[in-house]
């Protein structure tokens, strides 16, 4: 935990309390996307350019859907094109782009007033058009991609009730949001910590093709302050070329660990770790040494850290159960389970996959999954323990690190509710 003592927060904190109070609005309104200023890049063109075509009036455009049985052959000749023509687009050395066709596929043929063909364009993607021409020496057909834009965005919110709505109301896809709480998700418990008042800041990259939004690209930085205003979590990006690396703080540790906190997904916890507890079916007194999660039949059961599956069977107590071993001294068990995932003993998993499913074999009263977390064969609480990191920043990056997550964080500092709330009443 890195507490934050920055008066300069704080005061925010107090002016958008007042200023709420003033408006009497809902902290829902302070969530809104906003576009950093940065230089605009042309619109995306089409290397063939479409516009020729419109200027072509003796051309008639015809837009075909392909059926079910029907191929670039039917759509040619149901326009009454020669056959001779189809013969020669199917020589052509990349003739299988435009006769790979997909049922709902929409082709654009242009023909002239004599039938004869001129132009097709075949939208495969929104990122990608065929587009067979007509040129001195016979018809081609060649690749036309479109320029992606991708610009940098934010987005700023105070939780009020769900963080999904905040987020969701400060203009973040569902993409960008499962991979905030992805982020964070082994320094904070999305669905158990966060507060009303806890505010989230995002810096991250839209696509977009021309001016129309395509989807999210990569977080480049997130803050999530709790507390009160007292403690920042801070996530940075680190790249190499297009990969990402990983996401560290400001100091350059990595917000990954070794552990996952939870097996599982928005579940509860039916039953803590207890040294000792009173056993329901076997009506004594006995400890209970891991944690229980309730959920329905069949949820999905992660491991929480990477291994080597060193048992997968039936125990009279877990019924079906998974043990991995992990390295050096850690070792978790999964118990109750309804099925086993695709892997086998022997197996190596990495953290996060899925191993099996809830359940409630063995001694279960319902569906929950049983997990244990041991060190050197002891049991220890697995809500309470301190996992280690996943290792830090790569010496080669640090620099460059450095300088880009500073350069973000106080791209996030300028980013506050004084801001977003001169947007919106401006
Ligand atoms: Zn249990």
């Amino acid at each position: 935990m890195r507490h934050w003592p920055n008066q300069k927060l704080l005061q925010l904190t107090v002016t958008a309390t007042l200023l709420l109070a003033i408006f009497n609005c809902k902290a829902d309104v302070l969530s809104e996307r906003t576009i950093l200023p940065l230089p605009k890049l042309p619109a995306h063109s089409f290397s063939g350019s479409v516009s020729e075509i419109e200027k072509t009036p003796q051309w008639q455009e015809h837009k075909i859907m392909i059926r079910k049985n029907e191929s670039l052959s039917t759509a040619l000749g149901s326009l009454n094109i020669s056959p001779a023509t189809t013969y020669e687009i199917g020589r052509l050395q990349n003739s299988n782009l435009l006769t790979n066709l997909n049922v709902g596929d929409e082709l654009e043929i242009w023909v002239d007033k004599d039938q004869n063909l001129q132009k097709i364009l075949y939208p495969k993607s929104q990122l990608t058009t065929y587009e067979l021409v007509k040129t001195s020496t016979g018809y081609q057909i060649q690749e036309n991609k479109a320029q992606v834009e991708i610009r940098t965005e934010t987005a700023y919110g105070t939780i009020n009730g769900s963080f999904y709505i905040a987020a969701q109301n400060a203009g973040l896809s569902a993409r960008s949001i499962m991979n905030l709480a992805d982020l964070f998700a082994w320094d904070i418990d999305f669905a158990r910590e966060l507060r009303d008042g806890d505010v989230f800041k995002v810096i991250y990259e839209a696509k977009y093709l021309g001016n129309k939004y395509i989807g999210d690209g990569d977080i480049l930085a997130a803050q999530i302050i709790t507390e009160n205003g007292n403690n920042a979590h801070n996530a940075f990006i680190m790249r190499d070329n297009k990969n990402v690396i990983g996401y560290y703080d400001e100091k350059g540790k990595n917000l990954k660990k070794a552990f996952l906190r939870s097996p599982v997904d928005y579940v509860r916890i039916t039953s803590k770790f207890t040294p000792r507890r009173f056993h329901p079916i076997l009506k004594k007194w006995r400890s209970h040494r891991g944690v229980d999660y309730g959920g329905p039949i069949g949820t999905p059961i992660h491991v929480t850290g990477s291994g080597k599956i060193i048992y997968e069977g039936w125990g009279p107590g877990y019924g079906r159960h998974i043990k991995v071993q992990h390295a050096g001294k850690y070792m978790t068990l999964y118990g109750h389970l309804s099925k086993y995932g695709k892997f086998k003993k022997g197996s190596y998993v990495s953290q996060g996959q899925t191993i099996g499913y809830m359940g409630m074999s063995g001694l279960a009263t319902g569906p929950h999954l049983h997990y244990e977390f041991r060190i050197h064969g002891k049991h220890v609480d697995p809500l309470k323990v301190k996992f280690p990191a996943a290792g830090p920043i790569d010496k080669k990056y640090r620099v460059a690190f450095k300088k880009r997550s500073h350069l973000l964080l106080s791209q996030l500092d300028r980013l506050d509710s004084s801001t977003y709330l001169a947007r919106n009443f401006e």
